[in-house]
């Protein structure tokens, strides 16, 4: 299987997908269906810019070391891509880089040292500082928990190096960025496609 990264989309410096500043990377290439994914475009491992070299995407985001705090990785599904992220992780973390990362697995499924993609994603968990986890249940959707888009996912303080925000993040709402650039429009950072919607019928008008 090829080490090498498709990424569906990048932002260098955003404010809604972590704490802080931080280089967003959506991996293209997802396992899961969820009803309701805000991010459908990104599911099928076909798409994407492909071929990025983990050496490449780390020298990328190190570009912007200071301006962000980190790097967030979502999708897709980041642990289908788990040695090359995790090698970008372990490149970005030398420089004082945080990684914060997205997946529709549950902590639990990633610490089965049974299943044969263990290794693999062990090499990102444990580069991890911040995981969101568990697949989207559009039934248990809910807005009043930062970076949480369904009841059942959970934020897990893998490091010390958030424990600071453990005890405040739950109550913070989620946010949104919306940026208009060389006639395209973009929002990321809120996890719920109607929400998108109507945010763009505002903008119509
Ligand atoms: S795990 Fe995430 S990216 Fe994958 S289908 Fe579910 S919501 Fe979409």
């Amino acid at each position: 299987m090829s080490h090498n990264l498709s990424i569906a989309a990048k932002i260098p410096v955003t404010e809604a997908e972590g704490p802080g500043k931080r280089f967003a990377v959506w991996v293209q290439g997802c396992p899961f269906r969820c009803p309701g994914c805000c991010n459908p475009q990104y599911l099928d491992f076909t798409g994407g810019t492909s071929n990025i070299s983990p050496a490449q995407l780390a020298g990328e985001i190190v570009e912007y070391q200071n301006e962000i705090e980190g790097v967030t990785f979502i999708g897709g599904e980041p642990f289908s891509k788990a040695a090359a992220l995790g090698e970008v992780a372990g490149l970005i973390r030398e420089k004082g880089l945080s990684v914060m990362v997205f997946t529709g697995y549950t902590l639990g499924e990633l610490s089965d040292s049974a299943d044969p993609a263990y290794p693999a994603r062990s090499a990102l968990l444990s580069n991890t500082d911040l995981l969101v986890d568990g697949r989207y249940q559009r039934e248990n959707h809910i807005t009043n928990r930062r970076w949480i888009g369904s009841s059942n996912q959970e934020v897990h303080f893998l490091t010390d190096r958030y424990i600071d925000l453990k005890d405040q993040w739950p109550a913070e709402a989620n946010t949104i960025e919306i940026r208009y650039k060389d006639g395209q429009l973009t929002i990321n950072g809120f996890p719920d496609p109607d929400i998108t919607k109507k945010s763009l019928k505002l903008l119509k008008k």
